[in-house]
């Protein structure tokens, strides 16, 4: 399976449910903003797959969490968000380089 295909089956299994977000220190220490939440991030790594996503509206997100992985223990399907964090940042970075 290629990045790609991982981002967007991963991010796909999200029923955002919100679970992961009381768990998130990152969602904490930024004053509890959705935006910087488990569910805010796997949201936004499926839509930065979207052809007209702006990338560097993810960055500050993606690159705020701390790979944790609390929220893993807290995930109804079970997504690696720590793992599809660092596999995002990866991903985004290559696009920004690209511009
Ligand atoms: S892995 Fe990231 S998103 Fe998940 S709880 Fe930790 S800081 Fe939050
Ligand atoms: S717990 Fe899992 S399914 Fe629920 S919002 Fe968080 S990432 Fe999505």
């Amino acid at each position: 399976m290629d990045v790609l295909e991982i981002l967007r089956n991963e991010s796909q299994k999200c029923i955002r449910c919100g679970f992961c977000v009381y768990v998130c220190p990152s969602w904490n220490a930024h004053g509890k903003l959705e935006y910087y939440s488990p569910r805010a991030r796997v949201t936004l790594i499926r839509s930065m797959l979207e052809e007209n996503f702006n990338i560097n509206d993810a960055i500050d997100s993606l690159f705020t969490c701390n790979t944790c992985m609390r929220c893993l223990a807290e995930c109804p399907t079970g997504i690696n968000v720590a793992d599809l964090i660092i596999y995002a940042r990866h991903y985004s970075l290559q696009k920004i380089n690209k511009e």
